[in-house]
């Protein structure tokens, strides 16, 4: 029988054997790098008394057509010669990246990276569902040292600015939501040549090329997907022909199911330029917290977006304006929403029926902001008086 201390020894000695010769043979060192790129976004905030008031404003004119922090995305550093992967690092906030690499004989290297935020909770890709990718030739990797690359600027592209958007509105709204946490992950926004921008369900948003530039489009188009995954899935409203009117802006009269989930859309996605505390949040050209040349006693506009994108504001906003006495946060709208009950009566997520066996029975102004007014206090106890007053500050959107 062996003695423990042979035993240690016989052990000791396969480890060295193991260990020497990899260190002795490999290359390794770090290689550093910030990423950025040049990203241009409409609308931005120009502060000044003549203009908007950019309390609150998340994207000012100072930062438009500058180079932006790329944050998240994994940059991976491979071998001109034969391609292996020699290290991997995920962008910080600064966009700057600590990449430690080992290969058995280190020669060029090129970095690169693509439009996929690490943590997987979105990916940009092009309409055909490819990945685009970014790179740059690393300087000669010093063995046994850190290389420093410096800042790296990228140009102005569509598929960054959208990278760009799409991040910020996670960082900047959806995160503070725990339910989102949970459920805002595998989203993929394609980008391409769709005649429009859309969301159609499930986890995919198509940003047209038309508007890779517009912030606005791209955090509402977002804003769909956010109120689908609090509310775990819905039928989906598509009717926008109330009045015999086909399209929808801020200011048309639309069917409430459609019109709610539009100003829900634009209220959440607003959150990304503007945080709560923003006193004139613009979200195409229209001011939500107080569209004051637009009165409640203009025909049909309590069916407007507008007015149900405004209720969000002073559902979620700090900023004490007439009856709104700012009791609640971000992150209980989708609380709320998560909330509705799952089937088809009154005040549940599925209210209007939207099947072609019932159309007779649809209930078109069904799932509203009236409900979401009811379920805030009934379900989750928030104060009537106080949704009340905001409900009518904002002309009291139809529904039932
Ligand atoms: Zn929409």
């Amino acid at each position: 029988m062996r003695s423990p201390k042979t035993a240690t020894f016989v052990f000791l000695a396969t480890l060295l054997l193991l260990v020497i010769p990899s260190t002795t043979l490999a290359d390794s060192g770090t290689y550093r790098a910030t990423v950025q790129a040049v990203i241009s976004l409409t609308p931005f905030c120009t502060p000044g008394p003549s203009n908007s008031n950019c309390a609150g404003a998340r994207w000012l004119n100072t930062m438009n057509g500058s180079a932006q922090p790329v944050r998240g995305v994994t940059v991976e550093l491979r071998l001109d010669s034969t391609g292996a992967l020699i290290g991997t690092g995920v962008t910080d906030s600064s966009g700057t990246v600590s990449i430690p690499w080992s290969t058995p004989t280190v020669g060029p290297a090129t970095m690169s990276w693509n439009l996929r935020r690490a943590d997987g909770r979105f990916h940009v890709k092009t309409k055909s569902g490819a990945d685009i990718v970014y790179w740059n030739p690393t300087p000669t990797l010093s063995n046994g040292a850190t290389t420093n690359n410096g800042t790296l600027i990228w140009g102005n592209g569509a598929h960054v600015n959208v990278y760009f958007a799409t991040e910020r509105a996670w960082t900047d709204a959806f995160s503070s939501s725990s339910l989102l946490w949970d459920r805002f992950t595998g989203v993929t926004v394609k980008v391409g040549d769709y005649s429009n921008s859309s969301y159609t369900g499930g986890k995919t948003v198509q940003i047209s090329d038309l508007h890779t530039g517009s912030f606005d489009i791209i955090v509402h188009e977002l804003g769909h997907i956010a109120s689908d995954l609090a509310s775990g899935g819905f039928s989906s409203c598509s009717d926008y022909g109330w009045g015999g009117m086909p399209g929808h802006s801020l200011r048309s009269p639309e069917w409430q199911c459609a019109g709610f989930e539009e100003g829900i859309a634009t209220g959440i996605g607003s959150r990304t330029l503007y945080w709560q505390t923003a006193v004139q949040p613009m979200m195409f050209g229209e001011n939500l917290e107080a569209p004051a040349s637009a009165p409640c006693s203009i025909t049909n506009s309590n069916r407007w977006e507008l007015r149900s994108a405004t209720f969000w504001r002073d559902f979620y906003d700090s900023v004490v304006d007439g009856a709104d006495s700012s009791l609640t946060s971000y992150a209980a709208v989708f609380d709320v929403l998560d909330a509705f009950g799952g089937g088809h009566d009154n005040h549940d997520k599925n209210e209007p029926y939207n099947t072609a066996l019932l159309i007779g029975l649809d209930d078109k102004d069904g799932r509203s902001a009236e409900d979401f007014r009811w379920v805030a206090v009934n379900q989750i106890g928030l104060p009537s008086v106080w949704l009340d007053a905001i409900y009518a500050q904002s002309c009291s959107p139809v529904g039932d």
